[in-house]
């Protein structure tokens, strides 16, 4: 086959699609590493290849012509070298999806070649095929449809979102328009469903300035952890996740958590220790010689206060939860302690 005399951009975006449905990618930032191990290709770095032939990285460089990576087919496997001296983690995994991009493109089966040198092809054959992987790379990082899903405009949030390096979030920003010119209807429908979950996380994910819990919720008004009003959307980057109990959609605690009785199933109360096992807005009163919720929020087994009212949760009212500054107090200990003793002096 002859290397096309421009970019198949349409062809890059069926085999995206191809990927994130044969490597069931649901979630970013999404893991090359994984992705080579599930298909069993080969990987090496360029430090094993200096320490198995004697020579310098520099030596593998030039013997390549690439800086970064490449990929070999030997007939029947393949296998991916990439430069693992490169300080920023962000540009290795664009390397890696770029590699893969050969592979999902079957380029190197089409072109009939072990390798994809830069001097076996003419500069603009080369270029060619390096934009379509370059184009796979980072539809796949970071698709155009989410980033317009989510308004991400700002090259920060992009990094954040994606974990990839600050140039490819340049790049990714400026290749919008073209990437969606090769994206149609049924491309559009596959992917918002695919990424529905991330999408509705990250629309509806809010952190508390007050006790930097990060959370998400559609509606809250108040902190779930420490019943303060001050919440923003997004997430910041000291964002903390306080512990809790677990608990079903309805609130209900899986085993008990106080005496830790597994069997839950029968009624609201544990029968072992009679604590009240359902997490939800404490604030009742007694109608009729009946408890009446009033609020009656659900609630997430880690939140001690309502997220619509803000009164105590059942399971703080029970002593079942520590309060946020002490469990946050007892944290950075365990992280001071934990530095201690990796700076520690041995005796
Ligand atoms: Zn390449
Ligand atoms: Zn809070
Ligand atoms: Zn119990
Ligand atoms: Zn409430």
């Amino acid at each position: 086959m002859k290397v096309p005399i421009r970019a198949r951009y349409d062809k890059v975006m069926i085999n995206v699609n191809k990927f994130f449905i044969n490597e069931k990618i649901f979630d970013f930032p999404v893991d090359p590493f994984s992705v080579i191990k599930n298909n069993k290709w080969g990987l090496i770095t360029y430090s094993e290849l200096a320490e198995i032939h004697q020579i310098d990285i520099s030596d593998i460089i030039r013997a390549y012509q690439s800086e970064d990576g490449y990929t070999i087919y030997d007939g029947t496997n393949y296998t991916i070298a990439y430069n693992d001296t490169i300080s920023s983690s962000g540009r290795i995994r664009f390397t890696l999806m770029h590699e893969i991009g050969h592979i999902y493109m079957n380029h190197l089966v089409d072109f009939e070649a072990t390798i994809l040198k830069r001097s076996t092809l003419t500069e603009s054959k080369y270029r060619i095929l390096e934009n379509e992987v370059n184009s796979f790379a980072r539809n796949v990082l970071a698709p155009a449809i989410i980033v317009r899903n989510l308004q991400l405009n700002k090259h920060n949030d992009l990094v954040r979102y994606f974990r990839i390096s600050s140039s490819a979030a340049s790049f990714r920003l400026r290749a919008l328009k073209l990437d969606f010119q090769y994206l149609f209807t049924p491309f559009i429908k596959l992917q918002l469903n695919q990424f529905k979950d991330f999408i509705y996380n990250k629309i509806n994910s809010k952190q508390c300035l007050n006790c930097n819990h990060s959370f998400v919720h559609e509606i809250a008004n108040f902190c779930p952890v420490c019943g303060q009003d001050q919440l923003i959307r997004g997430e910041g980057d000291n964002k903390m996740i306080y512990s809790g109990c677990e608990v079903d959609e309805y609130g209900r605690a899986k085993i008990c958590p106080r005496c830790e009785n597994e069997q839950l199933e029968n009624g609201d109360y544990c029968k072992i220790c009679g604590v009240y096992t359902i997490n939800k807005c404490g604030s009742y009163e007694w109608y009729n010689n009946e408890i009446s919720w009033e609020c009656g929020t659900i609630l997430d087994g880690n939140a001690r206060f309502c997220t619509t009212c803000g009164h105590k949760s059942t399971f703080f009212e029970s002593g079942l939860l520590d309060s946020w500054d002490v469990e946050k107090r007892e944290r950075e200990e365990e992280e001071h302690h934990r530095l201690m003793a990796n700076d520690g002096v041995p005796f």
